[in-house]
């Protein structure tokens, strides 16, 4: 890879307080990028996480506090970027939750916060960034959609229609910018152990009665026939592919990294 190709672009990635999100900050600030970091969290330790970010990258990091389900707080975040580090070169939209229930027992709040979260947020910070990135001519968004964006599970009705919404923007707006040097792509991940994960092992060790290491082995097994987690610094590491000179004509992609989930 090319580490001076992004050297001193800026990018903005949601939702990159923990798990996928961080590793993407890592592996992003590692080609020089400076970080705008995003997501919930104790505020000694996202600040830790930034002084890390510049001490052992040399980029400069900040922290905004923007809730992906307010759009008049995405507005904020893009103004603060803009004013912190000048326009936004790449875009990561990576906040997102999940929910599980059957749909008759699914909360509507919890489907309205889901779809807001896990799609709306990708519409405003998309419309908010693509005007600065087509008159500069250079722009990377990076869309973390699921292998639930391309097969559904039981229970994840909100996550689903999210994740498969995610990938139609995402064709969308790779379409618009075709004719200019701004791609737009999906990773669909498969099982990454981050905390959004943990919560759903720990739900099953409690319903099946079995340890949580027994948990997450089932969980692979059902869905993932590498049975090993993907991992935060791997999807870092497409991320960083797919900002690179190299991939200027992967566009309107849903590119799985699921371990063989969705080969079969
Ligand atoms: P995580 O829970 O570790 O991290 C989620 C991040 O989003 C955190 O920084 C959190 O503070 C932030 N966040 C949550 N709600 C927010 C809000 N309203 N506003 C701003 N930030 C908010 O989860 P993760 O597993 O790293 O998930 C990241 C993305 O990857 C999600 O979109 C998720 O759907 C997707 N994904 C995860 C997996 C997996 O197995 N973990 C698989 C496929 C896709």
């Amino acid at each position: 890879m090319q580490k001076s190709s992004l050297r001193g672009k800026c990018a903005i990635i949601t939702g990159s307080t923990s798990g996928i999100g961080l590793g993407i900050a890592h592996a992003l600030a590692e080609q020089g990028v400076n970080i705008v970091l995003n997501g919930f969290g104790d505020a000694s330790e996202i600040a830790a996480l930034k002084a890390h970010l510049t001490r052992e990258y040399g980029v400069q990091a900040l922290h905004h506090t923007a809730d992906m389900s307010r759009p008049e707080q995405i507005a904020d975040m893009m103004q603060e970027s803009l004013n912190q580090f000048g326009p936004i070169d790449i875009l990561v939209n990576n906040a997102g939750i999940q929910y599980v229930a059957d749909i008759e027992d699914f909360p509507a709040e919890k489907w309205d916060a889901i779809i807001a979260i896990n799609l709306s947020s990708a519409f405003h910070t998309t419309r908010l960034a693509l005007p600065s990135m087509k008159s500069r001519g250079w722009g990377r968004i990076i869309n973390i959609a699921s292998a639930h964006g391309l097969a559904a599970s039981a229970q994840k009705s909100a996550y689903v229609a999210a994740k498969h919404g995610i990938i139609g923007l995402t064709k969308t707006v790779a379409l618009e910018t075709a004719r200019h040097n701004i791609t737009c792509n999906a990773i669909c991940p498969g099982w990454v152990l981050t905390p959004l994960v943990q919560k759903q092992v720990e739900s099953r060790a409690a319903q099946e009665n079995t340890s949580v290491e027994q948990a997450k082995k089932a969980l692979l097994a059902e869905k993932q026939p590498s049975e090993e987690f993907v991992t935060p610094a791997q999807i870092g590491a497409l991320s960083v592919f797919l900002c690179s000179e190299e991939a200027a004509q992967v566009r309107g992609a849903a590119w799985n990294m699921d371990g063989g989930w969705l080969a079969q």
